[in-house]
């Protein structure tokens, strides 16, 4: 199995908290699509004719593509991989520009699942986080969106917000529930270095709320959506039985992927390869014909603490047989030796063929993984 990623910069307008690769300026469209066209035929190699299982469409905003250049994507992805006869395909969106004929075309040309990135329930706050869209879009686009056809849908939350209490943020995962997603992916503000957001904050024009209360939102977050059938099965990740994101589950498990468009990553289980992020450099290097992308080879240590990094993020945690068969019984040995003392205080647990961080861990996943990482 193999995954495809399409990067996507275009946003409407810039968002208070944002560090991603995204530009405002539209104008250069067309070049834009003409380059990524060309480079999506350019690699099939790269994923050596396996099974593309997932096409996923991140950004920037994809939804500020119109559904037939989306298409002509997904048609050249088609023509020149081997992709399975029913891909997941995700697309990204704004509740800002999710129309009935917008929704319903990018039903039509076969995206399956939705991804919206709501964030918040309230005008204030997406007003500070100058948000595109308004709490009443927001609510809106989820019926839109089932009414045309839409079974798998995601709802992107943040929490740990500016001026919030964890009375805003119950309601907003109320709100947020009412609407019946089958995936719900919450993330924790980080205030980015260089963004206005952490002017603002360097200012003391908003605060932000302290350790303790963000610690209470995120496990108000994970009791009310366990309470409500979710499984949380990856860090910020909550799903319905059945409604994993197969894209993202495959970033975890050390699945190959492919990434088009500036800043996207690629990875074939040997070496990890970035595109420049920038639109303008992306578009020229495309046209001289060559990517403008660096590579980096992962050597045996980068492999390991990069297993154990995405293993611990999931729920299923690190599969041990793996870890041996790939990296053999000394690192074995070695891993076991340096989880002894966050499994004696109760932040992993082992069973013999697993290693996974428990629920109290989960609040410390930065500091554990850490600690069992090789030098
Ligand atoms: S829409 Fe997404 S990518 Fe674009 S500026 Fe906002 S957070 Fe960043």
């Amino acid at each position: 199995m193999a995954g495809v990623y399409v990067h996507i910069p275009f946003c409407k307008q810039a968002c208070s908290y944002c560090d991603f690769y995204f530009t405002t300026h539209l104008l250069n469209k067309a070049d834009f699509l003409t380059a990524l066209l060309s480079e999506i035929e350019s690699k099939p190699a790269y994923l050596n004719n396996q099974v593309v299982e997932t096409i996923y469409f991140g950004g920037g905003t994809p939804s500020q593509l119109e559904t037939r250049e989306l298409n002509t994507i997904i048609d050249c992805v088609k023509q020149h991989y081997n992709v399975s006869e029913k891909p997941e395909i995700t697309v990204e969106s704004n509740p800002d520009n999710l129309s009935r004929d917008y929704l319903q075309s990018l039903y039509n040309i076969g995206v399956n699942r939705l991804s919206i990135g709501i964030q918040s329930f309230k005008n204030e706050d997406l007003e500070l986080m100058n948000r595109a869209h308004n709490c009443k879009e927001a609510e809106q686009c989820v019926s839109i969106a089932r009414g045309v056809g839409f079974k798998n849908l995601s709802i992107d939350l943040i929490y740990g917000l500016p001026n919030s209490s964890l009375k805003d943020w119950k309601s907003n995962i109320k709100k947020a529930l009412k609407l019946n997603p089958e995936h719900i992916s919450a993330y924790n503000l980080t205030i980015e270095k260089g963004t206005p957001l952490a002017h603002s904050v360097a200012k003391g024009r908003v605060n932000i709320p302290s350790d303790e209360e963000i610690v209470m939102q995120h496990n108000t977050l994970v009791s009310s959506l366990n309470t409500a059938g979710f499984e949380h099965y990856e860090t910020s990740n909550f799903a319905k039985k059945g409604y994993r994101s197969q894209h993202n589950s495959s970033y975890w498990k050390g699945t190959h992927y492919v990434g088009f468009g500036p800043s996207a990553h690629s990875f074939n289980g040997n070496s990890r390869s970035w595109n420049i992020a920038n639109t303008k450099k992306y578009v020229d290097s495309m046209r001289k014909g060559k990517s403008y992308s660096e590579t980096e080879i992962l050597s045996e240590i980068d492999s390991i603490n990069e297993f154990i990094l995405t293993g611990l993020r999931t729920v299923e945690g690190i599969n041990l047989q793996h870890f041996r068969s790939n990296f053999g019984e000394k690192a074995d040995e070695q891993l076991m030796k340096e989880s002894q003392s966050s499994i004696s205080k109760g932040l992993l647990e082992k069973t013999e063929n697993r290693l996974a961080i428990t629920s109290t861990g989960k609040v410390l996943l930065d500091g554990v993984t850490a600690e069992l990482f090789f030098e």
